[in-house]
């Protein structure tokens, strides 16, 4: 056995590596630097801290999120390993005593925040240690074109210059090729070997579905498929941010709002809650979630359209880092496509910036539209090729497509003739009234009735009318008016269509997958009979975590229990054999558990 495999198997409980881990170990425990590209949940913390556990002295790990690291350190003492972080929360004396343990050789991890680098006695301090290796986590901050750029990065050169000689390893989880190019220029990483894996998570579930009450729709995905579980539910705005935490909480379900409106210590507060308790869910703006590495995420909502590709994964991403089955479930209608056109119509800055924003929206549009598989459009969004998933609403249950091009054209030259005719234009609920003939004061008012389109729509329901509409935006055949009002107007392709030279192409409104279906794709669902003895095991492990002041998931992972609970241990050496349970952990929680087990 090889020393690296001995400590992921007593220190962590784990039995195998995953993925590219071993290689990547092996060759930063040779000696050698390592460029690491890895999706979120992928397994990125072993691949240094397995090195520095088995290489003599101390890893030092520089890391951006300072208010994570206690909870890190608190995660490797919880497995026995000697862990500590030095940063700018600290007083004067907890910085003393760390330093002073590292200096004696007492710590197997030190984590640095960035900045600590440029106060120059760092160095001093770090050279009358030994230095296993230099890990640097978040290694995209170092990259100025990328969307989290920290200048303090760029001063992890003189790590290299001081110690060319310790073994440096770089991780991150996003990265374009730009990024990855930048990482390897600014930290001088040109013989760095580079691992890169697959972006794809395979256990979330994509599913989007169409708006039509979100309150009721997210209530029922959480009652339905997700019960007691912790979830983060993103909406565009604070104040539909703070309505929708009020109805959850109405409902009985305990939910947390979270956005940069709100007091920080509410803030903090409520982000230790959904860290520290099982099952809180966070109801947040994308203010929140960057840095959050709580592994038992089990479903991320977005009760909003996401303005980018780009975001949408990030934020899903935040899902089910433990590998256990997870939804990532999106709802969205017209009113979205309507009030983000509008917002990047009004927005500052240049033409180019507007256009750039209007790709990302077109991109979003077109995952959301698509018959295909989600996942096969969001890789290869990511440059990656891939075949259909089987775990996404399009894999589970096709939609199917349909020819809509005479919907399209009643529609649009409904849209042709009130802006040519009369110099009129309104927003979809009218142009919908027109074409199902719904009398309202408005179509009375303006003799709409006299329009020849006039109920020419009537084959088709207010809500399919909508999904064209969507459509047609989602599509470019139709716009949203610059005017702030959110009118329609038809755009330079309109004229194919009414011309009857483009056909289009539409996707049905699908009800959701069916729960067979649903329950066909989760991997590794907990069986029926394991259900009860879990669910004591999740107790027993709120009130360990509590009464320790650490956040559940230290104590075990989701996965740990569940492996309890389907195998039923009745001996510490059959606990012992469980993925996740070490040896430090088996001989704190050991007997407690097989109590809990035994009933
Ligand atoms: P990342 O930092 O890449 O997002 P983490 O390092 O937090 O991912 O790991 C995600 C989860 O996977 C953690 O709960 C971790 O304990 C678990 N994990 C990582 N490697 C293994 C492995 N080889 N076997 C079992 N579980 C693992
Ligand atoms: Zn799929």
């Amino acid at each position: 056995m090889t020393p690296a495999l001995a400590v992921l198997e007593k220190t962590f409980g784990y039995s195998s590596f995953r993925g590219d881990q071993e290689e990547i170990i092996q060759q930063v425990i040779a000696g050698g630097d390592a460029l690491v590209l890895m999706p979120t949940g992928g397994g990125k913390s072993l691949c240094y801290q397995v090195p520095a556990l088995v290489r003599e002295g101390t890893g030092v790990v520089i890391s951006p999120l300072i208010a994570l690291m206690q909870d890190q350190v608190d995660a490797l003492s919880a497995v026995g390993a000697r862990a500590a972080f030095l940063n700018s929360t600290q007083s004067a004396d907890e910085r003393a005593r760390v330093e002073a343990a590292y200096v004696a050789g007492e710590l197997d991890l030190l984590y640095l925040a960035p900045e600590r680098l440029r106060v120059p006695s760092t160095a001093e301090l770090l050279s009358r240690g030994t230095i296993a290796l230099f890990a640097i986590d978040e290694a995209h901050c170092v990259s100025q074109w990328g969307h989290d750029f920290r200048p303090d990065y760029l001063q992890l050169s003189v790590l290299h210059e001081r110690w060319p000689s310790v073994p440096r390893i770089a991780l991150t989880a996003t990265a374009t090729d730009r990024t990855r190019q930048e990482i390897v220029e600014r930290l001088d990483l040109g013989s760095a070997r580079q691992f890169v894996s697959s972006f794809d998570r395979p256990n979330i579930q994509y599913r989007i579905e169409s708006k039509n009450s979100p309150g009721q729709q997210l209530l029922q995905l959480i009652r339905s498929e997700h019960a007691g579980d912790a979830g983060i539910v993103y909406c565009l705005s604070r104040a539909s941010v703070e309505k929708t935490a009020e109805f959850l909480v109405e409902q009985g379900i305990v939910a947390l709002p979270y956005h940069a409106g709100l007091d920080a210590r509410v803030r903090a507060a409520n982000q230790k809650r959904f860290l520290r308790e099982d099952g809180v869910i966070m109801v947040a703006t994308i203010a929140f979630g960057m840095g959050i590495d709580k592994p038992d995420v089990r479903f991320v909502a977005h009760l909003d359209l996401p303005k980018s590709v780009e975001g949408y994964y990030q934020e899903t991403g935040r899902a089910g880092r433990d590998g256990l089955p997870a939804t990532a479930w999106l709802v969205y209608g017209l009113q979205d496509v309507v009030q983000q056109r509008r917002m990047i119509d009004q927005s500052e800055g240049t033409e180019t910036h507007r256009r750039n924003l209007s790709a990302h929206l077109n991109a979003m549009l077109a995952l959301c539209e698509t018959v295909e598989c989600r996942r096969v459009q969001l890789l290869a969004y990511f440059g990656e090729e891939s075949t259909a998933c089987g775990n996404c609403d399009t894999c589970l249950s096709p939609p199917e497509s349909w020819d809509g091009t005479v919907p399209a054209q009643k529609l649009l030259s409904t849209v042709v003739r009130l802006q040519r005719e009369r110099n009129q234009r309104f927003g979809a609920g009218h142009i919908i009234d027109i074409l199902m003939a719904k009398t309202t004061p408005r179509t009375t008012q303006h003799g709409h009735d006299a329009i020849s389109t006039w109920g020419i729509g009537q084959d088709l329901t207010e809500q399919e009318w909508r999904g064209v509409v969507r459509q047609l935006l989602a599509q470019s055949l139709l716009a949203v008016n610059s005017d702030g009002f959110g009118t329609l107007v038809i755009t330079d392709a309109s004229a194919s269509v009414l011309d009857n030279s483009r056909r289009v192409k539409m996707r049905r409104e699908v009800a959701r997958p069916s729960k067979a279906a649903r329950k066909a794709a989760a991997i590794g669902t907990l069986p029926a009979e394991a259900m009860p003895l879990f669910e004591r095991l999740r107790e027993w492990r709120a009130a360990v975590a509590k009464q320790q002041a650490v956040p559940a998931y230290i104590v075990f992972g989701d996965a740990t229990l569940r492996g309890i609970a389907i195998s039923k241990p009745t001996t510490l050496a059959e606990l012992g054999g469980i993925s996740g349970v070490g040896e430090k952990k088996l001989e704190n929680w050991g007997e407690a558990l097989l109590a809990v087990v035994a009933g």
